[in-house]
């Protein structure tokens, strides 16, 4: 098991595949995008499918995410997921993805073996697509969405940041057209991760603006939370149900006590939360002879040394060196 001194076990994985990204969302990536991973430090994909296997059969992993960086811009992604699915026991696999592509390439990953995705919309409007992303692709994402439900990727899930100023009168439309599709939507507080340490606490939409911007124009009411369990998103029933919206309240209503979950980074590095500071290197490991008992070894006792919360509302909170997009989100 991979436990902490908090008494939490984390049994979710979210792998970062690369840390390149073909969009530049604002939050996210500045407009020049970064400096990528030297492309001798990104795991292999065999060496990626290794640790995987030695999370879910040493470590109690039950659901392994894979993300980025831009997931899909991974070419052995199919192979990776299908290597997953093949293990014992079978863990839940999932993809958050900004869904450039996806519309090509959804009947192929739900065949390797995936379960559902996560896509990343933040606007209806191309224009504002534009500003938020930097590119005009939105009608890719509105594909990719409607191919991945098609092939069976459900449900679909969808993330939504909100930016004040920018796309932050949007969240009832978004609703709207996530309801008529089928799709359940998440807005997700905006963290201070991005690589340009741009995020002010006065310019987050706080959970408590959304939900009243989205009772402007539905009926929501708390759905049982009985369930909720380690799911970030609180969430709401919209008119009455059973259609629900979720609001993850990372900044403004953290969740940290119940986390289950654990990252593997693009080059190999574990982390025990997004905003840790500290990583454990396993690439020494991996290409240094390390047996699979070392390696299980080294990634218990950093999820063991887990702090007990992100301490974003600390005022000594530091962010962490690496951006999300490096970091896998
Ligand atoms: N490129 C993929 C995508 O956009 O879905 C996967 C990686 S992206 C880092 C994962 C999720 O993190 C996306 O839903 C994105 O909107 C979200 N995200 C990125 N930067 C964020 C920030 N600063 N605060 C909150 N969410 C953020
Ligand atoms: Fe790329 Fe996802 Fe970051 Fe947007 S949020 S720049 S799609 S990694």
């Amino acid at each position: 098991m991979l436990a902490d001194s908090y008494g939490r076990v984390a049994t979710d994985l979210r792998v970062s595949l690369t840390d390149r990204c073909n969009l530049r969302c604002t939050y996210c990536m500045p407009p020049e995008g970064l400096e990528w991973l030297p492309k001798d430090e990104v795991l292999t994909d065999s060496e990626i499918n290794r640790l995987i296997r030695i999370g879910v059969t040493m470590l109690g992993i039950e659901e392994v995410r894979f993300t980025g960086g831009e997931p899909l811009l991974r070419r052995g992604l199919p192979g990776i997921i299908a290597a997953a699915a093949a293990l014992t026991p079978r863990p839940q696999t999932a993809l958050t993805t900004n869904g450039i592509g996806l519309a090509r390439i959804a009947p192929a990953l739900a065949e390797a073996g995936l379960d559902r995705v996560n896509v990343s919309l933040d606007t209806l409007r191309p224009d504002v697509f534009e500003k938020l992303a930097r590119r005009r692709r939105l009608d890719d994402v509105l594909d990719g969405m409607a191919e991945a439900a098609a092939a069976g990727l459900t449900p679909v899930k969808v993330n939504a940041v909100l930016m004040r100023g920018i796309n932050d009168t949007e969240a009832p439309e978004l609703l709207r057209y996530c309801l008529d599709h089928g799709y359940r939507l998440r807005f997700i507080e905006q963290m201070p991760l991005d690589a340009q340490h741009g995020w002010r606490r006065e310019n987050m939409v706080t959970a408590d603006e959304i939900l009243e911007r989205l009772g402007t124009a539905f009926d929501l009411e708390p759905a049982d939370t009985a369930d909720r369990g380690s799911a970030p998103a609180e969430l709401f029933l919209v008119d009455g149900g059973p259609a629900t919206v979720g609001v993850i309240g990372s900044v403004t209503r953290p969740f940290c006590g119940a986390c289950d979950r654990v990252r593997l980074t693009a080059d190999g590095q574990i982390r025990n939360c997004l905003f840790a500071r500290e990583e454990s290197d396993l690439r020494p490991l991996l290409r240094g002879g390390g047996t699979d008992t070392e390696i299980a070894d080294r990634w218990r006792a950093t999820v063991a040394a887990k702090l007990p919360g992100h301490g974003i509302n600390d005022p000594s909170f530091l962010q962490p060196a690496r951006p999300m997009s490096a970091i896998g989100g």
